[in-house]
């Protein structure tokens, strides 16, 4: 058995102790019973792993080197990009893209990772070297995978075909990107048969949801309705609704009433929608978020996300979900001190809940022993701090550890 002990656990101010055997958490609290290992974090702040429920392996570092930069910033040239260059793509490109993407992400405290993987390939290229990465490298990260019809359902010729064979080879989740199609009956279409499929397949749903800034991109509204109505909206996510931060109080109050009973599930991608959307406006200029202190009110879970890694679509991103979450706190006004407290839950369990993998996932008692320590006594120190994380335990083991950063040289007239 190991012990930590001198911890200071998210959500449960009242334990100091987190006792591990084997794999598992056996308990959590105080004076717990000895163990063969004890570690003391002298006091610092320990939270479930990162969850990072949206982010594309199959793309990242597509961006990176000559003429490969989206000159416009728009996500219609990233598309037109990504489409170009992926004639050539190889299993072996991907799954290397993939693992340079994954090792970043872990070394900055994330375990769970939801990918979307492009079907608009005849050869499902992407899906087929991700399927077998997911079960490799199962022991250190969880990986879900979205089959995503990254050139629009009926768009991409054969597209419908395409995804029912990744869901039939192990996608875990049907996606979409409706506000691409060439109408908004196609789009609406589109969104029904997608719905249909994951029901047939028993799988989750995140479609690419109204990404524009345009208040009349309703597929929002169409996605919820069909759901709602197959009490499937905690299977289903909303990613981006960028249209959704544009639409009129009065519209977007009837829609909250309705997400709240459907309980369908919200994605934002701070960084990524900042740097993409309000691109037609001058002054005052959107920055792309959707409702999300709003949503989070309305009691929706609400997840954060990197979305790209140096791509087509987006140059920077570095798997660091701090720095995601202090953006997006920032741009949602989230920055109440109460808000401060709970704002991990927006890295951590809503992402968690959202992949549903909310039974295994937690500091509790008889759940795998996954957590991180941060650099920081609690939430509001390690935000304003933006701490750094300094070990990631998976499974009872560490997946890494680091020692606090110090100075080589000491500024003199700081030396106490
Ligand atoms: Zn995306």
């Amino acid at each position: 058995m190991k012990k930590f002990i001198n911890a200071s656990i998210y959500g449960v101010p009242e334990s100091s102790e987190i006792l591990i055997e084997n794999d598992r958490f056996k308990a959590i609290g105080h004076h717990l019973p000895d163990a063969d290992e004890v570690i003391d974090l002298e006091g610092r702040f320990v939270l479930p792993p990162y969850v990072d429920p949206h982010l594309h392996l199959d793309y990242i570092f597509s961006g990176l080197g000559e003429g490969n930069a989206n000159v416009s910033g728009t996500l219609f040239e990233g598309i037109q990009r990504w489409s170009d260059n992926k004639k050539s793509l190889t299993e072996e490109m991907v799954r290397e893209r993939a693992i340079k993407g994954i090792q970043k992400e872990l070394s900055k405290g994330v375990q769970y990772i939801r990918t979307h993987v492009d079907i608009t390939d005849p050869h499902l290229t992407g899906m087929k070297a991700l399927v077998k990465l997911r079960e490799e490298l199962k022991d250190i990260v969880t990986l879900q995978l979205v089959a995503f019809p990254q050139e629009g359902f009926f768009r991409y010729e054969g597209a419908e075909d395409l995804m029912d064979r990744a869901l039939e080879m192990g996608a875990d989740v049907a996606g979409g990107i409706p506000h691409f199609e060439i109408s908004y009956e196609q789009g609406v279409e589109s969104l029904k048969r997608i719905v249909d499929m994951a029901i047939k397949y028993n799988a989750m749903i995140d479609i690419h949801c109204d990404e524009n800034d345009d208040p009349n991109s309703r597929f929002l509204e169409v996605l919820n309705a069909l759901v709602m109505e197959k009490n499937y909206g905690p299977y289903t996510t909303a990613s981006h609704t960028c249209s959704f931060g544009s639409v009129e109080n009065s519209y977007a109050n009837k829609m909250l009433g309705l997400f709240r009973e459907s309980q369908i599930n919200f994605i934002s991608c701070p960084t990524e929608n900042a740097h993409l959307q309000g691109r037609g406006d001058t002054y005052p200029k959107r920055r792309g978020l959707t409702r999300v202190k709003e949503l989070l009110n309305n009691g929706n879970h609400v997840a954060f996300a990197q979305d790209s890694i140096a791509d087509y679509w987006y140059p920077l991103g570095n798997g660091n979900m701090m720095n995601i979450l202090d953006n997006g706190i920032h741009l949602a006004h989230y920055t109440h001190i109460d808000e401060l407290h709970k704002a991990f839950d927006l890295i951590t369990y809503h992402g968690a809940n959202i992949m549903r993998v909310h039974d295994d996932y937690g500091i509790e008692a008889g759940k795998p022993a996954n957590f991180i320590v941060l650099d920081a006594r609690d939430s509001y120190e390690a935000i304003r701090e933006r701490a750094e994380v300094l070990a990631s335990v998976r499974n009872g083991d560490y997946l890494f550890k680091r020692e606090p950063r110090k100075n080589e040289v000491e500024i003199d007239f700081l030396k106490q």
